[in-house]
C-alpha cells in the first residue's frame, strides 16, 4: 500500500459532484474540442511513457519492457477513441419503413454524464484506459477508483490529464481500497465500469442495484488455446509459452488451458516444456517476468498446483516448489482431470494445464465447458477450420493461430460470456457503452392512413389491417 489517500464517501462523492460540473463542460466542447483535448493527454502519455513504465513497474514488479508494450497498446486505444467518436456517434437518418414513410427517423448517442470506472491492478494502464478513454470520447466525465495496488499510476494519468488539458477535473482519480470502489457504486455515478475479479463484480452489481446504476463488468478468464494436429507446433508453443508465463501468468485473457489434438500431444507438451524450463522470473528491468503482484495471488497459484496434482495430473515442468514468493517459476502440468481447480478456477499465475483430446470437437466441448468466457485461442494449418472453431467457441474473443491478438485491434470489441462478465469496451460498441441512444422522429407530411388519432375513422383502421394481412400474412 502507498501513501496515497483514502477516499471516504464524502470524498468519492464530491469528486463525483465536481466530475458532474465538469461533464457539462466537456460535452458542450463538441466532438472537435474533445478530439484535440483527447489527443493532448495522447501524446503526454507517449512523450512521456519512460515515466509512467516506471511508476507501473514499482508498483506491479513487471518488466521495463511489458510495461512499456502496455502504454503502448492503451495509447494505440486511446487514438482510435479519439478520431472515431464522432463517426460511430453522432446523429444519422435512418430508415422509417412502410408504415412510418411519413416520418424521417434519426439516431444519436449522448453522453451519460459521469462514469466511475474501477480498475484492477493487472494492466494498470491498458485495462482502465479501455474503459477511459472511450467513456470520455463519449463525452463523459470519468471518476477513476484504481487498485490499491496501482494507486500512484492512477493518480499520475489523472495528473497528466490536468495538465495537458486545464479545465474543470473532467477526469479524477480516488485512491483506497474497496471501500472507495463501493462508494462509487455508490455516489450518484451514471454507469460504473468495473474490470476486476468476478467475484468483486458481484458486489459492484448488488451495489449498483440499489440506485439502478448501470454497469459493464469486465471479470476474470479460465482462457483455452486448443492446438490441431496440422498446427505449427512451435509457434503453438511459444503463443502458449507467452500466454502463460508472461505477466508473470497476471493477465485476464491469458492462456491457463491447453487442449491438443493427440497426434501432436507429445511434441507439442515437450516444446513447450523447454520453453518453460528455459524462462525464469526476476527483478531485473529485463526479466522475461516479474514477481506476482499481490501477496496473496502466491497462495492461490500453489493451491491450484496442490490439487491438480492430487487429483492425478502430472508435473511436467515446476510444481509446488516453484512457489517461491513473490516470485513462481513456470509451471507445466499436464493430463489434469477436469474437475481439478487449475481447469476450473482462474489461476492468475505462471502456470498452465496441457490436456490431449481426441479430435477438435472434444477441444472445443473442453473449452466451453469452463463459466468463464473471455478469449480463446486455436492454432491450426487450415483457414476453414480455424473460422469454424472460432464459431463454435463461447467467448468474446477469438484469436487464430496466436494470443491475444485482439489487444492491439482497437475497432474490435473486447468482453466476456458468462463469469467473464458483460458489455463491451473497446471499438465502436465500446464508445456506445458509455452513451444513450436517442431517437428523434420529425413528421415530414401527414400520413396516407392516419391511425394515431383519437377520432379514427373505421374506413382507416379497415384499410390498414388490409394492408397488414397483405404484408405480413403471407411472407
Ligand atoms: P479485484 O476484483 O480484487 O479488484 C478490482 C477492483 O475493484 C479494484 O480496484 C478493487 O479495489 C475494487 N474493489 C474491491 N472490492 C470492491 C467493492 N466491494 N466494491 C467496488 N470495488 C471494489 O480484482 P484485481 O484487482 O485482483 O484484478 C484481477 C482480476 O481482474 C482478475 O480476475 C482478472 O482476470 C480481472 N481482469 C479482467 C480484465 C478484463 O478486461 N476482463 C482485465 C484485467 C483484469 P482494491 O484493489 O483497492 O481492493
Amino acid at each position: 500500500m502507498s501513501t496515497e489517500t483514502v477516499a471516504d464517501q464524502r470524498v468519492v462523492e464530491a469528486a463525483v459532484d465536481a466530475a458532474r460540473t465538469a461533464a457539462g463542460w466537456w460535452a458542450g466542447l463538441g466532438w472537435d474540442g474533445r478530439r484535440r483535448a483527447l489527443l493532448a493527454w495522447k501524446r503526454t502519455l507517449t512523450t512521456r511513457v519512460e515515466e509512467l513504465a516506471g511508476q507501473i513497474r514499482e508498483e506491479t514488479g513487471k518488466p521495463h519492457g511489458d510495461a512499456v508494450l502496455e502504454v503502448m497498446l492503451a495509447v494505440e486505444h486511446l487514438d482510435w477513441a479519439a478520431r472515431h467518436a464522432r463517426g460511430v456517434l453522432r446523429r444519422r437518418r435512418v430508415p422509417s419503413g412502410l408504415l412510418a414513410a411519413n416520418q424521417a427517423a434519426s439516431v444519436g448517442y449522448e453522453p451519460l454524464g459521469v462514469i466511475g470506472v474501477i480498475g484492477p491492478w493487472n494492466y494498470p494502464v491498458y485495462t482502465p484506459l479501455g474503459s477511459i478513454s472511450y467513456a470520455l470520447a463519449a463525452g463523459n466525465a470519468v471518476v477513476f477508483k484504481p487498485s490499491e495496488h496501482t494507486p500512484g499510476v492512477g493518480r499520475w494519468l489523472a495528473d497528466r490529464w490536468a495538465e495537458a488539458v486545464p479545465g474543470p477535473a473532467v477526469l479524477q482519480a480516488v485512491t483506497g481500497g474497496g471501500e472507495a470502489g463501493a462508494a462509487l457504486c455508490r455516489a450518484g455515478v451514471d454507469k460504473i465500469a468495473f474490470t476486476g475479479s468476478t467475484a468483486t463484480g458481484r458486489k459492484v452489481m448488488a451495489a449498483c442495484a440499489e440506485t439502478l446504476t448501470p454497469v459493464v463488468v469486465e471479470a476474470g478468464g479460465k482462457d483455452a488455446l486448443i492446438v490441431a494436429a496440422d498446427a505449427d507446433l512451435d509457434a503453438a508453443a511459444r503463443a502458449a509459452a507467452f500466454g502463460s508465463f508472461g505477466n508473470a501468468g497476471q493477465t485476464c485473457a491469458g492462456v491457463e488451458r491447453v487442449y491438443v489434438e493427440q497426434a501432436a500431444y507429445e511434441p507439442f507438451l515437450e516444446r513447450l516444456a523447454e520453453l518453460a524450463r528455459a524462462t525464469t522470473p526476476g527483478e531485473a528491468p529485463d526479466a522475461r517476468y516479474g514477481r506476482m503482484t499481490t501477496p496473496t495471488q502466491a497462495a492461490i497459484v500453489a493451491e491450484h498446483i496442490g490439487d491438480a496434482l492430487a487429483k492425478g495430473g502430472r508435473a511436467v515442468v515446476g510444481g509446488p516448489d516453484a512457489v517461491r514468493p513473490p516470485f513462481v517459476d513456470p509451471v507445466v502440468l499436464a493430463e489434469v482431470p477436469e474437475d481439478s481447480l487449475a481447469v476450473t478456477e482462474e489461476t492468475f499465475g505462471p502456470t498452465v494445464v496441457v490436456n490431449p483430446v481426441r479430435d477438435l470437437d472434444e477441444a472445443v466441448a473442453r473449452a466451453n465447458a469452463s463459466r468463464y468466457g473471455l478469449a480463446a485461442s486455436v492454432f491450426t494449418g487450415s483457414r476453414r477450420t480455424a473460422v469454424e472453431v472460432a464459431e463454435r467457441l463461447r467467448a468474446g474473443a477469438v484469436s487464430v493461430n496466436a494470443v491475444l491478438g485482439f489487444a492491439a485491434v482497437p475497432s474490435l470489441p473486447f468482453g466476456g460470456v458468462g463469469d467473464s462478465g458483460f458489455g463491451r469496451i473497446h471499438g465502436a460498441d465500446g464508445l456506445r457503452e458509455f452513451s444513450r441512444a436517442k431517437s428523434v422522429t420529425r413528421q415530414r407530411f401527414a400520413a396516407p392512413i392516419d391511425l394515431l388519432r383519437l377520432d379514427r375513422q373505421p374506413a382507416a383502421l379497415h384499410r390498414a389491417a388490409r394492408l397488414f394481412q397483405l404484408r405480413h400474412g403471407r411472407g
